[in-house]
């Protein structure tokens, strides 16, 4: 089947999907989006992603065109013009925009588009060996700057983090925020177990409010597991019994060493295995 792109309610092929050089999303990063997971032809979290999508969208004062019931129908409608069973679902809201100046006033043409793509999942061996992981020298967004909990198209601060990753062989790095407190990683949130406790930071660290991140809080309170979101700091990830990280495209992936220095004993840790099987039979893979 032919990818089919939507843009503002049509369906574009991908070479056909243009939008204009001036929007601002393209020439200010404003905008918001979301990345989302097709199980077995269903969105994962549809509901959750959409909410996240306007209260971003409310943030920034961006007025999406359309309202987050039409949303949903516009989602549902693409994922199944596309096809794919075990996908992804990248849903973008732009300023819109015909000028080059900032003033987001002056824009008065948003652009939502919806992408359904094949998915490029880590390899398997990460999930058996888990992750190396590095300390990025970049923090994370000050929140009054940028809150890390708008999911903004700016996606700059966690690039420079990113590149820090890639340039010391690893695939991601903790970011800090500016107190020197443990945020998340580039692309997903972090986790420590400790005396059998499940630690993460809470929101106000400067993090994205991931969607796996409180699937994950779910699943490990019904099993029983004490759950609790407290200031972490790096000396915590380095004496962690276990680590794992969160996101829609990772699901729940094991660290085992941060800046060269194992994590406990460098082995994937029996809770993250627990819940990486809990939420993939979650969402039922
Ligand atoms: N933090 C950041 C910075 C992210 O970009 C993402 C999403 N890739 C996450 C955390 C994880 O969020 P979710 O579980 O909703 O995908």
């Amino acid at each position: 089947m032919a990818q089919a792109i939507y843009i503002n309610g049509d369906y574009f092929s991908r070479e056909d999907a243009k939008i204009s050089v001036y929007d601002h999303g393209l020439l200010y990063g404003d905008g918001v989006f979301e990345g989302m997971r097709i199980y077995s032809g269903k969105v994962f979290a549809l509901e959750d992603h959409l909410v996240r999508l306007y209260e971003s969208a409310r943030a920034i004062a961006l007025n999406i065109p359309i309202d987050i019931s039409a949303m949903r129908s516009a989602v549902e409608a693409t994922v199944e013009k596309n096809g794919l069973d075990e996908a992804y679902v990248r849903l973008v809201c732009t300023r819109g925009g015909n000028q080059l100046g900032l003033d987001p006033y002056r824009c008065d043409d948003p652009q939502v588009i919806i992408i359904v793509d094949k998915i490029s999942l880590y390899p398997e061996k990460y999930y058996t060996e888990g992750l190396d992981l590095i300390t990025a020298s970049t923090i994370r967004n000050h929140p009054a700057a940028l809150s890390p909990r708008v999911k903004s198209l700016n996606y700059l601060n966690n690039i420079m983090a990113k590149i820090e990753a890639i340039r010391a062989g690893c695939v991601e790095a903790v970011m800090l925020n500016h107190k020197g407190e443990v945020a998340e990683c580039t692309g997903d949130n972090i986790f420590i177990v400790r005396r059998g406790r499940l630690l993460t930071p809470p929101s106000h660290a400067g993090i994205l409010e991931g969607i796996t991140r409180n699937t994950v809080m779910e699943l490990a309170r019904d099993a029983g597991i004490e759950v609790v979101e407290e200031t972490l700091t790096r000396h915590d990830l380095f004496i962690a019994d276990e680590c794992f990280l969160t996101g829609s495209a990772a699901e729940v992936i094991p660290a085992v060493r941060l800046d060269g220095r194992l994590i406990a004993d460098g082995k994937v840790g029996p809770i993250t295995k627990q819940l990486n099987e809990l939420f993939r039979a979650h969402v039922n893979r």
